[in-house]
């Protein structure tokens, strides 16, 4: 079995994040889950974690969220960088607000709480960052260009985190999964199905699996499995890297 650790996990009352939170936890791990939405303390308590609610457009929240951690649990060794919201409209269109609390939730958020996580993953000698970005770190779509570019800067963000803790037993990497079951994307196919006038069916197939080798939409379990490898101490040597769970799409 793993060695018990502590994880703060971000996003956590569905999709992605629930899955990491649950997973995590069945493998003995502490868990502090982290969401603006009250609907994620019923979640974090059915599988066995604590829940802090925080809204991380605001920095204090996001500080608040890894002293929380730190005050229950003695510190963050593994934190998931995972809540993200999207918005889809063309630059001409793009409302500034929508692009500033999409980069404050989706690249602030995480260097914030990189940055207050790692005073304790460095006294350790132990710590590992994962970043739950997007197959849209690799590649663009039209129309989600705040999305787009919070995905890519997490990349880098992951790449200078890993730099600076090689030396420190910390390990930085970033997860790009093409689409996921989760209301994420349920919402994106229901709107997609009223602007085209298509099928939900249709635009899972159609527009969704467009790129994809393997035609069905990702499992969030399947993203919790990665994690939990990059969590674990055989993954001590990965850092710095991207991890595509993508489909194939990123192979053509
Ligand atoms: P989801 O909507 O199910 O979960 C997102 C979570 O983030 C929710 O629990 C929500 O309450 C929380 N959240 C939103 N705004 C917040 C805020 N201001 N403060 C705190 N929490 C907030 O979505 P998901 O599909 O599970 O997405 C999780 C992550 O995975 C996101 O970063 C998303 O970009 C990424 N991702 C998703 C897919 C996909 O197809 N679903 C693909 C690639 C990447």
């Amino acid at each position: 079995n793993a060695t018990p650790r502590v994880a703060l996990v971000t996003g956590t009352s569905s999709g992605i994040g629930e899955a990491v939170v649950k997973h995590l936890c069945q493998l003995g791990h502490q868990v502090l889950a982290v969401d603006f939405n009250p609907a994620g303390e019923n979640v974090a308590e059915a599988a066995g974690a604590a829940f802090f609610q925080a809204d991380l457009t605001d920095p204090e929240a996001c500080r608040a969220a890894v002293a929380e951690a730190n005050k229950r649990f003695g510190g963050v060794d593994i934190l998931v960088n995972n809540a993200g919201i999207q918005h889809v409209a063309p630059i001409e269109e793009f409302p500034e607000e929508k692009w500033r609390q999409i980069i404050d939730l989706m690249l602030t958020a995480p260097f914030l709480l990189t940055q207050a996580a790692w005073p304790h993953m460095r006294e350790n000698g132990w710590g590992r960052v994962i970043n739950i970005a997007s197959v849209h770190a690799q590649v663009a779509s039209p129309g989600k260009s705040a999305y787009v570019s919070a995905k890519h800067g997490m990349i880098g963000l992951t790449k200078t985190a890993a730099l600076e803790g090689g030396a420190q037993g910390i390990t930085a990497n970033t997860i790009c999964p093409a689409y996921v079951k989760t209301p994420l994307v349920d919402n994106q196919i229901a709107d997609q199905a009223r602007m085209h006038g298509m099928e939900e069916q249709e635009v899972i197939e159609n527009i969704m699996l467009k790129n994809a080798a393997v035609k069905r939409l990702i499992e969030p379990a399947e993203v919790a499995e990665m994690v939990a490898f990059l969590a674990s101490d055989s993954a001590g040597a990965v850092t710095g890297s991207s991890w595509n769970i993508d489909l194939g799409w990123t192979a053509q």
